[in-house]
């Protein structure tokens, strides 16, 4: 850690920063394996898309390089940045998207992981500039609401700060909807993001956008007329996050 100096190095000090590099070393291993685990769960190929994590006692976030494959991808190449968007640690830039997360991590304060992907559904209804309207039980059992889209993004944000704009729309869009009960955001034209209490939570939700945005996609297509019952919306999000939920062991 660059922050490590002499003076620091015995007592308390040492025992701080040995703490905190352990966390480190640990959130490392645990964004690389989120990022694999995107691969695995078939969300992303080549070098397309992105997750990270953050500690928010240290006030760092740990995030993929840029344009790696994921499959020479280390742990040790995870990037490790602060809350200004500084790399503290790490070799490889940190993903294009690093702004997108950060911005994400400064104004929904419950997440803990953010996910990017271009999986295929998903990107379809971003790219359609829908949100995704929560028409059954597998969607309400993660998402109180509809998926949203967000607005399109104007020149100045395009050709200005392009990435940390991203998250500006995305937080825009979230005005009067709270993050933690609608764990994801379809950006118009480019694709989902999902976040969770951790980076392993923010991949399932990514998991759980992609396969609800594929039973919408053929659900529209065999009805374009359909109705969700709006009482079943509600039971299946309450009884599995609601204040008397009961769904699991
Ligand atoms: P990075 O490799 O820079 O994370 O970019 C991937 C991506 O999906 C950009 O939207």
């Amino acid at each position: 850690m660059p922050v490590l100096r002499d003076k620091y190095s015995t007592g308390t000090y040492r025992v701080l920063i040995n703490k905190r590099s352990e966390m480190l070393e640990k959130l490392k291993n645990e964004v690389y394996k989120a990022n694999i685990d995107l691969v695995k769960h078939g969300l992303v190929i080549f070098t397309w898309g992105n997750a990270s994590g953050i500690d928010r006692d240290c006030g760092f976030f740990v995030i993929k390089p840029s344009g790696v494959d994921y499959d020479v991808m280390k742990p040790d190449d995870m990037v490790v940045c602060d809350l200004n968007g500084n790399v503290v640690e790490g070799k490889m830039k940190p993903s294009s998207d690093m702004p997108t997360h950060l911005y994400l991590y400064q104004y929904f304060k419950e997440i803990g992981g953010v996910v990017h992907t271009h999986s295929t559904y998903a990107t379809s209804w971003a790219q359609a500039g829908k949100d995704i309207p929560n028409i059954g039980t597998t969607h309400a059992d993660y998402f109180a609401k509809e998926i949203p889209c967000t607005r399109q993004m104007n020149e100045n944000e395009v050709f200005g700060k392009y990435e940390e704009d991203t998250g500006k729309v995305i937080v825009e869009r979230f005005e009067g909807l709270n993050p933690v009960e609608v764990p994801g955001v379809l950006v118009q034209n480019h694709g989902p993001f999902s976040w969770g209490k951790n980076v392993h939570d923010a991949v399932h939700n990514a998991v759980v956008m992609e396969q609800v945005a594929k039973m919408a996609a053929f659900s529209f297509s065999i009805n374009p007329e359909l109705k969700m019952n709006p009482l079943l919306i509600k039971k299946h999000y309450e009884r599995k996050h609601g204040k008397n939920a009961y769904y699991g062991q």
